[in-house]
């Protein structure tokens, strides 16, 4: 067994109760792992580095919905255009329009979340608060081939709940207020936070996708 399916089960009926996409995050882990866990029925997977997505995704069932949750460098994206199902951490505008540059050639309409910041530690990529208004003030009605379905956040590595939980809320609040800044390429619906250690509270506090390791694959 490389997949816990006990804690699978378990997750999977929280996430189900708040109709919550959940996300198993398989980076390092087998091809093996993800079969098991796709013959159980589950098809929504996600990775962190594009060369391991590229040679999973080749081999394996056609019908998995890739994430990309990992940090983009423009110059990656063409390698997973093709197929990618969401990419969650895009944090430019530089990196949008490349994406929309790629999903044209793949003639596709490629849906993205936009990483904000809400840690408090530096480490953390994504957009400040100013950033993700200036971006969404932008006029991306041009980029035709993306669609900005959301907002993907992680919180600080903390073992105080409280400050978790803050950082959540904090997001989320940020998704109903920039709400209204919808049109044919932005509409922000989807709201992509909780992992392993946190993914309980990430629920409470509205996400509706969850990204979970190591609670299913085991550690790293
Ligand atoms: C690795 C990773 C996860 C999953 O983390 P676990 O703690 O193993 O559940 C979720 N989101 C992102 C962005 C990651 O890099």
């Amino acid at each position: 067994m490389l997949v816990n399916i006990e804690k699978y089960n378990a997750i999977k009926a929280v996430a189900d109760e708040r109709n919550a996409t959940l996300v198993a995050v398989s980076k390092t882990k087998p091809i093996e792992a993800i079969l098991e866990l796709y013959n159980l029925g589950h098809r929504d997977f996600g990775e962190n580095y594009v060369q391991e997505l590229a040679e999973k995704q080749a081999a394996l069932p056609q019908d998995i919905r890739w994430h990309f949750i990992g940090h983009l460098q423009s110059n990656k994206v063409r390698y997973m255009a093709p197929f990618v199902h969401l990419i969650h951490g895009v944090d430019s505008g530089k990196l949008l329009k490349e994406i929309n540059k790629q999903a044209l050639k793949a003639n596709r309409i490629i849906h993205v979340l936009l990483q904000v910041h809400i840690a408090q530690e530096e480490t953390k990529f994504g957009l400040s608060e100013a950033e993700l208004t200036a971006l969404l003030s932008e006029d991306l009605s041009s980029l035709q081939n993306i669609f900005v379905e959301g907002l993907m956040g992680m919180a600080s590595f903390s073992a105080d709940a409280t400050i978790v939980r803050n950082e959540f809320r904090h997001l989320r609040q940020l998704l109903e207020t920039n709400r209204q800044t919808q049109g044919p390429t932005v509409n922000l619906q989807t709201l992509s936070m909780g992992m392993s250690g946190d993914y309980a509270i990430a629920l409470e506090e509205g996400s509706n996708l969850i990204r979970v390791g190591s609670s299913i694959f085991g550690s790293r």
